[in-house]
Parts: structure tokens; sequence; C-alpha cells
């Protein structure tokens, strides 16, 4: 069986993952979202949507990612989304920065253990949006800490996502390919669809990604799967390799198609639920839009990733079914 996520969407076509930690674990009380201290969405935040949940209540982290497993997941993410040390030092957990990302990679790996592969999760800092460019040398050093903590707490591959700024994702790649590991790296597109915050379009990040060493490329959070569709295919245009996408569970607009920009972003975004069905639709045409890798983001919880799982098995009745991840070793 395979253990490497290329070689496993090589002999599947289509990864099934999870993903939606975060919001989720807000919402059971287990994560700040900071709204009752500031103005959320604006990409300026300080401490919101921090994962110390991983030290704090481990046994929250571990149910959700028994549900996700559960549902037909068959790569768990470790919640290390936002573990840079800057970003936990302004959530007043800086000095516990290697501890977050060890337990985030311990927990998921024990509940994986020979059924499902281990990703490390690697995010924006944030300063770029507060800082621009100049930011680049710390953020730098940032990634390559973070970077360095999972690979030696044991991933078995690197998703970076939720990057606004191009320039940012690539300089998280340059640290990542110094890893070896297999490489995700997913856009998010905010505050417009048709360029990431740095004003590239969709198909110029994805060549930029594929270069910078990236093994699929795409893009996550911000849109519900329909919207996030007409990204995926300007990338699918011009990408050498498979696509992953990562869709959030939450209804935009054409004025606002980014929902951390929307007025219900954190405290009402139930208002704003994408069915679970809209998933299954997605996961049932991934095959033919080019997807290799498909997860959830922000609002999907585990009865996303099972709707996933039926869409996928629907759209591959005629092909090979999903089959279960065994790592050797
Ligand atoms: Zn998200």
């Amino acid at each position: 069986m395979p253990d490497n996520i290329i070689d496993l969407i090589g002999k599947q076509g289509v990864v099934l993952g999870d993903g939606g930690y975060l919001v989720e674990l807000e919402r059971r009380g287990y994560v700040d979202s900071g709204s009752d201290r500031e103005r959320v969405g604006t990409g300026r935040g300080s401490g919101q949507f921090t994962p110390e949940v991983a030290i704090e209540h481990p046994d929250a982290l571990r149910c959700l990612h028994e549900e996700f497993l559960r549902a037909g997941s068959q790569v768990l993410q470790a919640l290390t989304f936002f573990a840079t040390r800057e970003k936990l030092t302004r959530a007043g957990y800086g000095s516990q920065t290697e501890a977050i990302n060890n337990a985030a990679v311990k927990i998921a790996r024990e509940v994986a253990a020979d059924q499902a592969l281990v990703a490390g999760s690697v995010s924006r800092t944030q300063l770029f949006e507060r800082e621009g460019s100049t930011a680049a040398g710390h953020a730098r050093d940032l990634f390559a800490e973070q970077i360095r903590f999972l690979q030696s707490a044991g991933v078995d591959f690197l998703i970076l996502e939720t990057f606004f700024h191009l320039e940012e994702m690539l300089i998280a790649l340059e640290c990542a390919a110094e890893s070896g590991l297999p490489i995700v790296a997913t856009m998010s597109f905010r505050p417009r669809t048709t360029e990431s915050t740095d004003g590239r379009s969709p198909a110029y990040c994805a060549r930029a990604m594929i270069a910078a060493g990236a093994n699929l490329v795409g893009a996550n959070c911000e849109q519900e799967p329909a919207r996030m569709l007409s990204i995926l295919q300007e990338m699918r245009a011009v990408a050498t390799v498979p696509l992953a996408a990562q869709p959030a569970a939450f209804r935009t607009t054409n004025e606002t198609p980014c929902f951390t920009r929307l007025p219900e972003f954190p405290d009402a975004l139930e208002t704003i639920q994408v069915a679970r069905q809209e998933f299954t639709d997605f996961a049932n045409r991934a095959t033919a839009e080019g997807i290799g890798y498909l997860g959830g983001c922000c609002g999907c919880n585990a009865s996303y990733g099972q709707a996933m799982a039926r869409g996928l098995a629907d759209g591959s009745r005629s092909g090979t079914l999903a089959v279960p991840v065994s790592r050797s070793g």
C-alpha cells in the first residue's frame, strides 16, 4: 500500500482529505475566534483562530480526527494552521510553539495509525498583510522553523494553505522544498476570485507554485465549491500536476466572494452554511476537473467528509473505488 501521497493519487486518481478543524472546534467551544476583542477577518488580527487546542484540549482534537477518519478521510491534517512562532506569540503561546506543533502531529498520527496519511499544515504568517514585502525575511525564518518541527514530528507530507499573497507562498515553498517532503500548495483568493491579494491570477499562481516545487496546486478556503470551481479551472488549464481543492462551506456573494470578509464571519456563520450535498456534487466531478486531492475547509465537519466520500464513490462507479490507506512502516 502506498505510504506517499503522490503514489496514492497515482493509484486512486482522487485522495480524500479532511478540513475545517478550527471553525468546527471554535463552534464546540475549544478555539478562540477573537471576536469579542477585535474585528476578525481583516487579516490584521492577533490571537484569533490559533491551534493551542492541541495542548489545551487534546481529546477534543483527537475526537474530531476520529470523526473524519470514520467518514472516509485518507489524510488527517495535523492542526498546525497558524502555528508559526510569531502568530502563536500574539495569542500568548509563543513559548509553546514546538510543543503545539509536536502535539498536533502526534495526535493526528495516533488516530491515523495505518489507516491514513498525516499532513502538516503551514499557513500564512499574517505578516504580509501588516508589513508587506519587508516581512519576507522574518516570514522565511518562521516557515523554516515550523517546517523543521513538522518534519521531525513525522508528517508524511506538507499542505501549504490559505496564503493570500503569492509572494509569501513562494517563500514557504522554498522552505518546504528543502525538507524533501511532498508538497500540496493551495492559495486562498481574497478579496477577489480572479487574483491573489498581491494581484496574481490563478493561472499565474499555479505556474509559479509548480516551478517552486509544489507536487499539487490549487485553492482552499474562502469560497464554496461552486464558486471555487472557476479558480480551479483556470489553474487546470496551465497545470502540469494534479489539482488540490479544499473549499469552504459558506455561501459567498458576487460582491464579496470570500466568507471572511462577510459580516457573518465569525459569529453568524450558521446563517450562510452550505449544504453538504454541494460537496457531494463537487466530489462527483472531481476526477473530471483534474482534482487529485479533495478536502474541505472552514465550515466542514465529518458529515461533509462523508458527503464527499459518497460523491467520489458515485463519480468512480465505473472505475476504481477509493481504497483505505495503509502506511508501510
Ligand atoms: Zn478555511
